[in-house]
């Protein structure tokens, strides 16, 4: 009996530019397919672009993969037994296959200069043909080469036309005509291999058993799949997965600096990696029983790669904000804390000359007082998409009393009745012992209590009672903010009313 194949999977990115929502996802989709069927995902870095690819590129790819908790099982930091995998050191390998192919007469030497290519194109274009090379060098006599000059390789596509088939796991079975591709570079000037040549060799010596990518590649495949036979490799199967479209139904990508797109930019806003994780999965697939919140582990169960939609997946950005909204409501408070505290700073609520600081808020050290920070982003947290939303709604809690409009609270301040009310409550809450007793339930109880004896309630108690404390018309739940800013602020601010109403 046969035995079953390995699943293995790949993730190839090509480490030229900060990694994109859209990458991630292709990753994400192997990394669920992968554990979901217990396979071996694969890391590879495609770095034959001298040029653009940096390491530091390279360590951002860790990073996220690393952010999102995505785990490969070979790569570039893992070792594994099918290494090298930067494609910058598996040069021979390459060279080794292209030998082969020259050797058995798949592939030649073409020495067309870049302006006599160019000169063809035009041409064909004027003739009214789709640009493409014409097969020139293809039986070039040796005799007619000069010795030193440069050269590409290039792969001989069928000269009988022929139908390519790709099996795709999302699409069925894919056909393409070989009348549609010209004989393309797999080997350029300077001896770097192409791309559609050294994924090949690579898919195939790694033994890659279901190449999952972006549909943008699928025209790439059949060129692919020539390759895969040329040098008898086992062509595997392919799953190419829906474009992530924007919600303008344009391409995904950078309009504006408030619109993130690479993943980074979305853990900078504070979006949490659970929640990026859950939006992504649901780019192109969707379970059958329609559920949106999901765990990692719900996800790897429910994932199936042929559930893939075809069609295009749109970027809801108005979705992934109340997903994540979803997520920090439930997320542990002091990790919460942990990434609040750099917005928290960068809107200098933490500053030294905040008047929080002033008002003793912070210890002599000047470290946030965590406990009262904490009580502020759980009262906060819900009505935020992601973290750099924070410090505008708990701009209250941070900054100096400022009356969104003076002169109206000026006049509510003037009201006989609600001068009784501040002056009683100021007493009464004055009068707590210290910060131990000024709890919550102590303030609704000073709050009940001059209600009562003042015989003033509802609106005419609480709404001037807010500007005092808020300066504004509305706001979170007064005794908690009461609280939260504490007897001394409380008090000044009710004096501070006091003086405005005179
Ligand atoms: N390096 C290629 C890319 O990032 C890989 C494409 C593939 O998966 O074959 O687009």
């Amino acid at each position: 009996m046969q035995k079953e194949k390995e699943m293995r999977l790949r993730f190839p990115p090509s480490p030229t530019g900060k990694i994109h929502v859209g990458n991630i996802r292709t990753a994400l989709f192997n990394w669920l397919w992968a554990r979901k069927k217990g396979g071996k995902l694969v890391l590879r870095i495609e770095d034959t672009d001298t040029e653009r690819s940096t390491r530091e590129f390279e360590e951002i790819i860790f990073k996220e993969l690393n952010w999102l908790g995505m785990d490969v099982d070979e790569g570039p930091n893992r070792g594994g037994d099918y290494g090298p995998y930067r494609q910058s050191e598996r040069l021979e390998i390459y060279q080794q296959q292209l030998d082969k192919l020259l050797r058995e007469g798949k592939a030649y030497k073409c020495y067309c200069s870049k302006e006599e290519l160019e000169e063809m194109r035009q041409q064909q274009k004027e003739a009214g043909e789709i640009p493409h090379y014409d097969g020139r060098c293809r039986d070039l006599d040796p005799a007619e080469v000069p010795g030193d000059a440069d050269y590409v390789l290039r792969f001989k596509m069928p000269e009988t036309p022929e139908e390519i088939v790709v099996r795709d796991l999302i699409r069925g079975e894919v056909s393409f005509s070989s009348e549609d591709f010209d004989d393309f570079v797999i080997q350029k000037s300077d001896g770097m291999p192409t791309y559609n040549f050294a994924v090949v060799v690579d898919d195939a010596l790694m033994e890659i058993s279901q190449v999952i990518r972006g549909e943008d590649h699928l025209s790439n495949t059949p060129k692919q799949v020539k390759i895969y036979q040329a040098l008898g490799f086992f062509v595997p199967d392919f799953a190419h997965l829906p474009l992530i479209l924007d919600e303008e139904r344009a391409k995904l990508k950078k309009r504006s600096d408030e619109q993130a797109v690479y993943l980074g930019e979305f853990r900078e806003q504070g979006y949490l990696p659970e929640a990026l994780f859950n939006f992504l999965a649901l780019l192109g697939w969707s379970p059958e029983d329609e559920q949106e919140i999901m765990s990692r582990e719900e996800l790897v169960e429910k994932f199936d790669i042929s559930r893939v939609n075809k069609s295009a997946a749109v970027f809801d950005r108005e979705k992934l904000n109340w997903m994540n909204n979803a997520y920090l409501r439930e997320a542990d408070l002091d990790r919460l804390l942990e990434l609040s505290l750099p917005h928290l700073k960068e809107a200098g609520y933490l500053d030294k000359s905040s008047w929080l600081m002033e008002a003793g808020r912070f210890s002599g050290e000047r470290e946030p007082d965590r406990d009262w920070l904490k009580e502020v982003i759980d009262l906060s947290r819900e009505g935020i998409s992601c973290l750099a939303e924070l410090p505008a709604e708990v701009e209250l809690f941070f900054t100096e009393l400022e009356q969104e409009d003076s002169e109206a609270a000026a006049q509510d301040f003037q009201d006989p009745e609600v001068r009784e009310v501040f002056q009683r409550l100021k007493a009464e809450l004055a009068g707590l012992a210290g910060e131990a007793d000024y709890s919550e339930e102590r303030i609704n109880q000073v709050f009940q209590q001059v209600r009562k004896e003042t015989g003033i309630g509802g609106r005419k108690f609480y709404h001037p009672l807010r500007l005092a404390l808020t300066g504004r018309g509305s706001g979170p739940g007064l005794v908690k903010f009461a609280w939260l800013l504490g007897q001394e602020e409380t008090c000044r601010r009710l004096e501070l009313a006091l003086e405005q109403g005179e």
